[in-house]
């Protein structure tokens, strides 16, 4: 469905093939559900691209900084005299986690 002005919207009336008459509204947004004649409030496909790609990155971010943190922890322990039995307990936490006993 276009707009006035060309664009095209993402939320338009759908009308089911096997059922004329019964009308959906697709992909739907509140603001045309409580008023079919209102202007269409869904996000256009383009801004979701952006905003995802932004979701995208602060995960990739997030993910960065905490395996900088894994990183840095690891190597404290690493020369930690209790080495060994800090990794053994780690290594049981992983496996409780799992399922796994034993
Ligand atoms: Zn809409």
């Amino acid at each position: 469905m276009k707009a006035s002005d060309g664009t095209t919207l993402p939320c338009h009336w759908y009308e089911n093939p096997d059922t004329p008459g019964e009308l959906f509204l697709v992909p739907c947004c509140e603001a045309r559900v409580q008023d079919p004649d209102t202007d269409c409030t869904c996000e256009l496909p383009i801004d979701e691209l952006a905003r995802l790609r932004r979701e995208i990155a602060e995960v990739r971010r997030q993910l960065t900084d905490t395996t900088r943190q894994l990183h840095d922890l690891s190597a404290a322990v690493s020369v930690s005299p209790d080495a060994l039995n800090i990794y053994a307990r780690a290594d049981s936490y992983r496996a409780a986690r799992k399922g796994i006993t034993g």
